[in-house]
Parts: structure tokens; sequence; C-alpha cells
């Protein structure tokens, strides 16, 4: 774990954090979550939490390979089509046979892929090469010593790990989990994540709008962004700018079992910022991160007993001591996503134990130019052509604009120092999709 970040208070009002401070603030915060099992169904995507061995070898047994016949290699030596070698059929094995009979001299067994090759055998002879006789077949051609035999633990051997824990689970591993006989895995627990957006404009979708109001994303967007970070979220029911309603709902709702209350709107300069209002000198910090968009931040543990969420009726039995992370964002929603992005996404991730927490980055060749403000890192919304290796900004820096943020694939990441970037120079762009 890295040093803590400095303080806002300490460092001073005007002081910006770096992204990169802010970040380490946030990932301290959100607890590495422990171990949990889960049937294979619901393993995809979570990350393994204990070593897997496999409990038997894979193959677990000497099987064919080919639909065909079981044969000792010395007796079909001399086979060809012109002159092919006749022997009785002695028993016919499909997979799944368990008694399966040893191959006698001077005969063969038919045999189906997957089916265990009985002793006696040596190699199998594709069906193909054969006259495919049930009573006595024809072989066509000679086979090598262990010709289209699967041998026991060529993949893997009984007792081997086969998986880290650390590793991400997809379709592959998932297989293989099933294939060495587990039924279930042990993985790193989802964080549970409460969203919670405040401010007096909103109105649900799907309701009529006022003059003046606008129709609430952020929450639905934060909660969506959550689990597919991997978490889980409740959304909560926006409330209006009222420092009131806004601790009563966190006094209900931040109690034990969630990992983090992430809110949006109410932490900028202006007046009714509930957010602020409501959780400064409750164990919250806010101040300025030097990015853009996203420059007003929040982050801390909810204090228990302070005076102002006393008021508000949260108990001290209610919440672990250390008090509940919370994060709060800023509401324009392009600024809100792009701080969950940066901040709360890697966080999130890292806390589940995933080796690679952040979006992936790639370097590309800007198309056209852009300038950027000096002192703050900037994340611009863009389009990756990968094939030209080309990244173009869709819509502009302004933070409101969630049309462009919706068609956008790619966050284009200017560093804090960078004013200008020209056209055809090397870019880092963080990839949003897959
Ligand atoms: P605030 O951070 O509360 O000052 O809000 C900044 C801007 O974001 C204002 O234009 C708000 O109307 C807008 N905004 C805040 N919260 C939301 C939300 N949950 N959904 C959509 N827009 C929001
Ligand atoms: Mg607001």
């Amino acid at each position: 774990m890295t040093a803590s970040p400095p303080s806002w208070s300490s460092a001073g009002a005007a002081a910006p954090r770096t992204v990169t401070e802010h970040a380490a603030a946030v990932a301290s915060l959100v607890a590495a979550t422990a171990s949990e099992r889960v049937p294979l169904s619901e393993a995809s995507g979570r990350v393994l939490a204990q070593d897997l061995a496999s409990v038997v070898a894979l193959p677990p047994f000497d099987n064919s390979a080919m639909d065909g016949y079981a044969v000792r290699a010395a007796e079909v030596a001399g086979a060809s089509e012109a002159a092919p070698v006749r022997l009785p059929v002695g028993a016919d094995i499909p997979a799944g046979r368990t008694d399966v009979p040893p191959l006698g001299p001077g005969t063969a067994h038919r045999i189906m892929t997957g089916a265990p090759v009985p002793e006696g055998a040596d190699a199998i002879v594709p069906v193909e090469r054969t006259d495919a006789g049930t009573e006595t077949v024809a072989i066509g051609a000679p086979a090598a010593v262990g010709a289209h035999v699967r041998l026991a633990g060529e993949d893997a051997a009984a007792g081997q790990v086969l998986l880290r824990a650390g590793t991400v689970l997809a379709a592959p591993q998932i297989g293989l989990a099933a294939a060495c006989g587990s039924a279930t895995l042990a993985v790193r627990r989802r964080p549970h994540v409460l969203v919670l957006s405040t401010g007096s404009e909103l109105v649900a979708p799907g309701r009529p709008l006022e003059p003046g109001q606008i129709y609430e994303s952020n929450g639905t967007m934060l909660a969506v962004a959550v689990r597919e970070a991997g978490a889980t979220a409740e959304q909560l029911s926006f409330v209006p700018d009222d420092v009131e309603t806004f601790r009563a709902v966190l006094a209900e709702k931040a109690v034990a079992g969630v990992d983090l209350v992430l809110t949006s709107g109410g932490v900028s300069a202006g007046a009714y910022e509930v957010v602020k209002d409501a959780l400064t000198g409750n164990g919250v910090e806010f101040g300025k991160v030097a990015m853009q968009p996203g420059g007003p931040q929040g982050a801390g543990r909810l204090r228990l007993g302070g005076a102002g969420v006393e008021g508000g009726g949260v108990e001290a039995a209610d919440v672990e001591t250390s008090g509940v992370a919370v994060v709060t964002l800023p509401g324009n929603p392009v600024s809100s996503l792009v701080s969950f992005e940066v901040f709360v996404r890697p966080a999130l991730r890292a806390a589940m134990g995933h080796p690679n927490p952040g979006r992936p980055v790639v370097t590309a060749r800007l198309d056209g130019s852009l300038g950027s403000p000096t002192g703050r890192r900037q994340f611009r919304r863009g389009i990756l052509d990968a094939r030209a290796g080309t990244v173009a900004e869709i819509g502009t820096p302004a933070s409101h604009l969630i049309g462009a943020l919706a068609r956008a694939d790619c966050l284009i990441d200017l560093p804090a120092e960078v004013e200008r970037v020209g056209d055809g120079d090397p870019v880092d762009v963080w990839l949003l999709e897959g």
C-alpha cells in the first residue's frame, strides 16, 4: 500500500491533489474483500481466491482420440488397402463404458472417441481406414504404437495446481474447473456499493418535466458502472438538496455490509452543496483534484457520532466503528462517470483482487490537435480507430455532454503538464470497452 495522500485540509484548501494521490486515497478506503464459494455458473468475471488443484488427472484415463478400432499395433503392421488385415471384433466400447474388457490377441475392439482404451491395445485405427465391420473388421492401414491414444495425465497430473489465486475467471478457466471435478470455486466477494444522487432539479425518467428540471441520469449510470466493474450496487432514490433528507437516507442505508457509498452532485463551490454541507466534519474530506472533468471531489470514512450525522439519526451500532467508506463524485454526468473510471472502478477491482484493476491503456496517434489546460490532467472523450492506430476527440471538454460520452469508446489521457498535442502525436488512450 502506498503512503497516505496529503489531506486537503493539511495541504490547505487551495492545493489540489493530483489524480494519482486521490486515486490512492479512494483505493485505501475500499477494503480487500474476503473469499466466498460460488457455483461455477456464477464464477464468470470473478477473481479466484485460492489455488485450484485438480482432484483427477486430465485426461483421467487413456482414451481414444478417434472413432475406430483398438488394436495391437504389431498385429496390423503389414496392413494396406490392397492387403487389409482382418480381425474379429471382440467388443464394442462406446464413450462412458466402465467395464471395458481387455483386448485378446488377434482381435480388435470397436471404440468411440473418449472411450477407455482397453488393456492390451496400444493403438487406434480410425474407422475411415477400415470397412467399419462389426463382426470382423478389415483394417486397411498400419498404426504406430500410441496412434490416436490420449494418455492419462498428459494435460495435468492429479493434484497439480492448474489455476493460481488471483486468476480472473472466464469460460476457459471455468471449463477447466468443471473438468477437474470442482462444482464450486472460492472467489473474492464482490464489494457492495450504495449509489445516491442529489439535486433538487432531478426528476425520475418517465415522469413529466417542469421547466428548470432535468432527468436524473447519474444514479442509474453509476449503478450500472459499479456492476460492470464486478461489484454489486443498490441504487437509492435520489434526494433533493436538503441536508436533513440526505443525512436521513445515509443513516438508514449506510450500515454494516456496505463497502462504499457513492454519491453524485453537491460537492462544488456553490451554495446548496448538500453532500459537502452534510458530510464536512464527519470524516469525509472535500477538495480539488487537478483534473478535468471532475475537479471537485470528496472521500473519506463517514465518522459515526459526528455532530451533524448524529443529528440525522446515524446510530453507532449500525455501522462498523471505522465508518463506512464514502466517495462523493461531482454532479455533471461526464464528470461523474470519468471520476468513477479514474478513481472508483480501479479501487473496486483492486478490492476484488483483480491483477489489472485499471482499464487497458494503449498509445495512439491523435487525429487532429488539442489544447489542454496546464496543471490539470485532462480526460477527453475519444473514438479509437484500432486498425489505423489513431484516436479522435468526440464532443468537447465540457462536462455536461453525455451524448458525446455515450458515443465515445475511450478516454484520451492528457498529462497535467501538456498544453497542446499536435496532429499525429502519440497519446495514451484508456479503452472503455471489452
Ligand atoms: P452539482 O455537482 O450538484 O453542482 O451538479 C452539476 C451539474 O450536474 C448540474 O447541471 C446538475 O443539474 C447536473 N446533475 C447533478 N446531478 C445529476 C444527476 N444525478 N443526473 C443528471 N444530472 C445531474
Ligand atoms: Mg446538485
